[in-house]
């Protein structure tokens, strides 16, 4: 039996059991509701096909950002368990004032072949709303499917990479995914946003998306037109499932400066191939924090690191290492600007970058330095390597 059809039995088999029949969360009262997995999982077939609806009892508690921030911080821990084909896409208050997290993911059996689920765990009982991710993970989450559909993949690495380059340097036509970003563009026209779908991710998609995001109640870094794992993946639900998904994950610190998780494994990785130690004199998110940065430190992905201990040729050194783990590096002196010497280098893919980061990226794929100059890159040819970025690596 394919795993589609197991599904299909499964879905079945769900359907025959109680805890899915009610349409409306209160009708449920009337079944016994004792066990945990019942709890863990209130009415999903609620969800069906349209979580903007409200007419039922879940009151929409509208976005992420807007849920109280013990729910938010709840949220946020659960989504560290979630898989990497999985996002929170909305917070949902019951009838009892219970917070729930509504997650979508999906899987892709071939390219071609992908199922799309919707399930719901509890935010206001962590550690079962653990227990239920793991009991679904190794279930394969085959009872909490709802709404099995063969949908098309979507490679978000290439929707994202062509969201960083293309509004600031035109069509690339050297970039991988211009089916994927034809079916955003869809989906953006599907939502009722136009935008002209072309395959190209210029100017117009990116407001289009940012109107997206904000309809989400995101804003801010959350809001700047390049697509997010849980904005894409609610723009996709009944269209497309996620592959190839980018995750920058919570805030952290390296070398004592505020980064994010993927960026640290970035450099992790970079000091590794590097053979030396790494020092940041200017994390990310840094909105202000230096005026000569000109707004590239206010989002995810960007770094600054101190060259003062290190001899020319490993300044080189450290640039094609940080090339190689998917940054835009340059070594910067103080002939081009208003700072000492240091290495600039922003996380290719980030999707918390800030915009004037976005366009440093675009600088850096058509081999320029990311400079108001957008000078050729002077990095010597031996130190540069092909455009990639940390998934891809
Ligand atoms: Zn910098």
């Amino acid at each position: 039996m394919n795993k589609l059809a197991t599904l299909a039995v499964a879905i079945a088999l769900s359907l025959s059991g109680s805890l899915y029949a009610g349409e409306h969360h209160e009708a449920d009262h009337s079944h016994d509701h004792a066990t945990a997995d019942a709890k863990a999982v209130p009415d999903p077939l609620a969800q069906s096909g349209a979580l903007d609806s409200d007419d039922h009892a879940w009151l929409a508690a509208g976005s992420i950002d807007a849920a109280s921030s013990e729910v938010a911080l709840a949220a946020e821990a659960l989504a560290d368990q979630l898989t990497d084909e999985e996002s929170i896409i909305e917070i949902q208050r019951d009838a009892d004032d219970k917070a729930w997290a509504v997650v979508l993911g999906g899987y892709c059996d071939t390219e071609s072949s992908c199922v799309q689920y919707t399930r719901m765990l509890s935010l206001d009982e962590p550690e079962s709303a653990a227990g239920a991710t793991k009991q679904a993970s190794q279930a394969q989450d085959m009872k909490l499917v709802i709404a099995p559909t063969a949908l098309p993949a979507l490679h978000m690495a290439n929707v994202v990479i062509q969201a960083q380059v293309e509004p600031f340097r035109g069509n690339q036509s050297g970039l991988a995914g211009d089916a994927d970003v034809r079916r955003v563009q869809q989906g953006l026209n599907a939502k009722g946003i136009s935008t002209t779908v072309d395959g190209w991710y210029g100017n117009g998609t990116t407001s289009a998306y940012a109107r997206w995001q904000r309809r989400l109640g995101y804003t801010g870094l959350d809001a700047t037109g390049i697509p997010g794992p849980s904005s894409l993946a609610a723009l996709g639900q009944n269209r497309f499932v996620l592959t190839h998904k980018i995750n920058v994950g919570s805030r952290t610190t390296f070398s004592g400066k505020r980064v994010n998780e993927r960026t640290r494994a970035m450099l992790r990785e970079a000091q590794r191939l590097f053979g030396r130690t790494i020092t940041l004199t200017q994390g990310s998110y840094n909105p202000g924090g230096v005026g000569a940065s000109g707004g590239t430190h206010d989002g995810g992905g960007a770094v600054d690191i101190s060259v003062s201990s290190l001899s020319q040729t490993q300044r080189w050194q450290l640039v094609r290492a940080l090339r190689k783990v998917g940054f835009a590096a340059w070594y910067r002196t103080p002939s081009q600007g208003p700072w000492s010497s240091h290495i600039h280098a922003i996380a290719v893919g980030d999707t918390d970058m800030s915009l004037s980061a976005r366009n440093q990226v675009a600088d850096y794929y058509v081999g320029r330095n990311g400079l108001a100059s957008h000078a050729p890159d002077n990095t010597p040819t031996a130190y540069r390597v092909p455009f990639t970025w940390w998934e891809k690596y």
